[in-house]
């Protein structure tokens, strides 16, 4: 648990969830331009400071940013779709009936319909129950008569690392659920 950092460009923008170890070698070649949590992660062991007389410490904050750009503009890039992702996007409620399922209950259900062209994206998929996805069928939801009761929407970067996560530690998803998009479904505060 928790054992995972955060890694930021400058700019603050989500790159990765890193190991400790690679969190340490960032801090160890000096290449951490900020930090942020409540406190370390971990503190690692480091080599001896012969001058100090002392063996030095890694704190390791559960937030880092790293200087320099990123090597690629992550942030265009929208994140690929997962089933456990969807289900967490929608909060684990069947899209027809509104009840909340278990993610092993749930289906990734095609609101245009795969047969129609519908394709597997953020915006043509909800979570749905097995019996709403059978009664709607090979259908729109306009056929079936089975509207929807909220709306698909591709989750930001930000809202992506705390769909990815698992557990998150809380001063870690308070500062990704501080910059959700409007509209997300996820709660604010764990
Ligand atoms: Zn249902």
């Amino acid at each position: 648990m928790h054992s995972h950092v955060l890694q930021l460009d400058i700019q603050g923008t989500p790159q990765a969830w890193i190991s400790l170890e690679a969190a340490a070698l960032d801090y160890a070649t000096g290449s951490v331009a900020w930090q942020h949590g409540e406190g370390p992660l971990a503190r690692l062991r480091g080599g001896w400071n012969v001058a100090a007389r002392r063996r030095s410490e890694i704190e390791i904050y559960p937030i880092i940013a790293l200087r320099g750009t990123a090597r690629v503009d992550l942030f265009t890039v929208p994140p690929l779709v997962t089933k456990a992702r969807l289900c967490r996007r929608d909060r684990f409620t069947c899209a027809y009936c509104g009840q909340v399922f278990a993610e092993r209950d749930l289906q990734c259900e095609h609101i245009i319909p795969e047969s129609r062209g519908g394709k597997a994206s953020w915006m043509n998929l909800v979570a749905a129950c097995g019996p709403c996805n059978r009664a709607k069928a090979d259908r729109t939801p306009e056929q079936a008569g089975m509207p929807l009761l909220y709306l698909p929407y591709v989750p930001n970067r930000f809202e992506a690392f705390l769909l990815e996560a698992r557990g998150i530690r809380a001063d870690v998803h308070d500062w990704l659920a501080a910059r959700l998009p409007r509209g997300s479904r996820l709660p604010r505060l764990q």
